[in-house]
């Protein structure tokens, strides 16, 4: 559908201005992606609804980005209406134990709000640099910790508009897995339940984690985290570096020589780049241990 047609579709949403062919790279933490046709940020359920709504009666593709730290967009970008959540429907509320937040804070906020309350169980997610309806969606999780262990209720909508609240039971969390994945469901806010806790012992609990991810994980180059979900029985990235594959360079993409589990972007790479990369790492490891590679990043977009 042409552009200017795709634009009028969504005439009186309060969601505009949309941005029209948004470089996804803008949008991403690992800084690589080509042009959304369309790019939209509802500040609340309401707004995000009217879109869908209007997307749906235009049969024009949805696709949902939260803060794009978990994806690689592939270079000729994504058809459509993309909707970005990431820092858009971030309401915070606290009832004794319990914070909902709307899904598009970050979970850095998050874990600092829970410190800040005397409440224990969101440390572990002081580091993720996502939002939390993306952390759902992905049930990430890191250290001692991961979504699934305090969520206690997902409020979704549907691509007609509809609002429901899923339990965790229905959540059906599993490693980096939840009901959400390819349901098309929109998470617009989480709640989470928590125990009270020592603020001091939390603070340094979560100073613990952060130094760790900063002394082992190449933060000082864009990259979507760790490339590889971890292969029953082994570590994707002792694996990477046992095949000698740190530093392993395609066009912009490379093995962080700092951490293997990690593609980082050196400068200029391509979507092109990384996916050669993890071709040719998944082929290496596979003929030097025999153990498949899957990627955990989700790869999106025209391929
Ligand atoms: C340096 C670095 C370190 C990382 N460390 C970790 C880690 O320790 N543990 C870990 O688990 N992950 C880690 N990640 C990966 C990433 O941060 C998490 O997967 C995060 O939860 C993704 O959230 P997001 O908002 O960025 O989602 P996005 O990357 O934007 O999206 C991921 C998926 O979630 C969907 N989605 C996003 N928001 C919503 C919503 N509101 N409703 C429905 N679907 C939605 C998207 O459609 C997409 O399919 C790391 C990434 C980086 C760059």
């Amino acid at each position: 559908m042409a552009y200017d047609k795709m634009q009028e579709a969504f005439r009186g949403c309060t969601a505009r201005p949309l941005l029209i062919d948004e470089p996804m790279s803008r949008h991403t933490s690992f800084k690589i992606g080509g042009p959304a046709d369309l790019m939209a940020m509802p500040s609340d359920e309401g707004e995000l609804c009217a879109l869908l709504k209007r997307a749906k009666e235009n049969s024009i593709p949805v696709t949902l980005v939260g803060n794009g730290s978990n994806l690689l967009v592939r270079d000729k970008g994504i058809r459509g209406l993309v909707i970005k959540l990431g820092n858009m429907l971030n309401t915070i509320e606290v009832d004794a134990n319990s914070i909902t937040f709307g899904s598009g804070v970050s979970l850095a906020l998050a874990s600092k709000k829970a410190a800040e309350l005397g409440l224990t169980g969101m440390e572990f997610a002081v580091g993720i640099p996502g939002s939390i309806g993306g952390a759902v969606y992905m049930n990430a999780g890191a250290y001692d910790g991961e979504m699934s262990n305090v969520v206690t209720a997902v409020r979704v909508v549907d691509g007609d508009g509809n609002v429901k609240i899923l339990t965790k039971e229905e959540m059906c969390f599993g490693y980096r897995k939840t009901v959400l994945q390819g349901s098309g469901l929109i998470v617009t806010a989480v709640t989470v339940s928590l125990a009270e806790g020592n603020v001091t012992e939390i603070l340094a609990k979560m100073a613990d984690f952060s130094q760790r991810r900063t002394s082992k994980q190449p933060l000082e180059l864009p990259s979507a985290g760790s490339m590889f979900k971890r292969p029953p029985g082994y570590f994707a990235g002792t694996l990477i570096d046992q095949t000698g594959l740190k530093g392993y360079t395609v066009g912009g993409a490379q093995i962080s020589t700092k951490h293997a589990g990690f593609v980082v972007n050196i400068g200029g790479a391509t979507a092109a780049d990384v996916l050669r990369l993890i071709k040719d790492v998944q082929a290496k490891v596979k003929a030097a241990h025999g153990v498949e590679l899957h990627p955990e990043v989700l790869i999106i977009g025209e391929a």
